[in-house]
């Protein structure tokens, strides 16, 4: 017979992983800050409970799915003494920092602690898209690795527990800009009466094709050599300065490109035109700037 899981949590996030393991006849007992918002769940034959106390009860591992930081430590605080000699699985999004903290309150208190960054929306959970990264306690991963894997393809990061919410929210920024720079295109080509629609049919391919150039800088990153461009940064910065005055002609404010362009100008100030482009990751790095 399996374990039973707990979950705290049951908002977006909290639901699609509890229907998954509903949708395998697992016994789940759930508890939500704000009661009634799982009648489903219940229907489905989850078990609620009325407490946090009374879900961590159940026995087995407990999987927290909570707003922030903050909440995490607002519902398992009071209920330390029980959680002793348990096993947390933190899948509420945390920085590395409060990961980590959260690993040595857990270390303290006797708590075994694994954390998990869900690369996925609700709608993919337990389907073929969907990328869940751990960090923390390899036992626990190793221990609960059927279980992780019914939600998403798990990868285990290693024993620091912030560092699969490092990867985790740097992927996050790396997608975020490349969204705003998405919406910019688009606010161009519509300003000039191309449709967004179109616009995507043809960005999405290249820029695609363009990913496949990460491995190649990521490679002069960690190389600290960026002395060999396939394009110099005097060049992009020239580039630059076209596209800003080709959406400024559109009526359409460049700030997502001068963004770039003033990250350029930095290096080219500091005497490093003639060097590739990943020098602004170093520039980026507070008390680094262009040294
Ligand atoms: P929701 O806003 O849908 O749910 C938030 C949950 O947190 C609710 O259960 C809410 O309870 C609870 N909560 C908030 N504050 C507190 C508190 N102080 N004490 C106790 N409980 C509290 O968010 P999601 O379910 O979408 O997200 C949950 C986690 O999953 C987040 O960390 C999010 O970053 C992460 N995640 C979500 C993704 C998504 O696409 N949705 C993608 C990847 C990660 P109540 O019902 O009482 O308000």
């Amino acid at each position: 017979t399996e374990l039973p899981v707990t979950l705290l949590g049951t908002g977006a996030m909290g639901r699609a992983l509890a229907g998954t393991l509903l949708d395998d006849d697992r016994p789940v007992t759930l508890w939500n800050r704000t009661p009634g918002r799982a009648a489903d769940l219940l229907a489905r034959g989850a078990t609620g409970a009325a407490t946090v106390r009374e879900a961590v009860a159940a026995g087995g591992p407990v999987v927290v799915c909570l707003l922030d930081h903050a909440a995490v430590h607002a519902t398992l605080d009071p209920v330390a003494d029980a959680l002793r000699g348990r096993t947390i699985v933190n899948l509420t999004t945390s920085t590395p920092a409060e990961a980590r903290e959260l690993a040595s309150w857990s270390a303290e208190r006797g708590i075994a602690h694994l954390d998990g960054a869900i690369m996925a929306t609700p709608p993919m959970i337990g389907g073929p898209g969907a990328q869940i990264l751990y960090s923390g306690s390899r036992t626990v991963f190793d221990a609960h690795r059927e279980l992780l894997d019914r939600w998403a393809a798990s990868t285990y990061d290693g024993a620091d527990a912030g560092r699969a919410s490092l990867l985790d929210l740097a992927m996050l920024a790396a997608m975020y800009s490349m969204f705003t720079g998405f919406l910019h295109g688009a606010a161009m080509v519509r300003a000039g009466g191309v449709t967004g629609v179109e616009f995507a049919e043809r960005a999405t391919p290249f820029l695609a094709a363009m990913t496949e150039s990460f491995a190649a800088s990521a490679a002069v990153l960690d190389s600290g050599d960026f002395s060999a461009p396939p394009q110099s940064l005097d060049w992009t910065g020239a580039a630059l300065d076209t596209i800003g005055r080709a959406s400024r002609e559109q009526g359409v404010d460049p700030a997502p490109v001068d963004l770039l362009r003033a990250l350029v100008r930095q290096q080219i100030d500091a005497g490093h035109g003639a060097d590739d482009l990943g020098r602004i990751a170093e520039g980026l790095r507070v008390g680094r700037s262009a040294a």
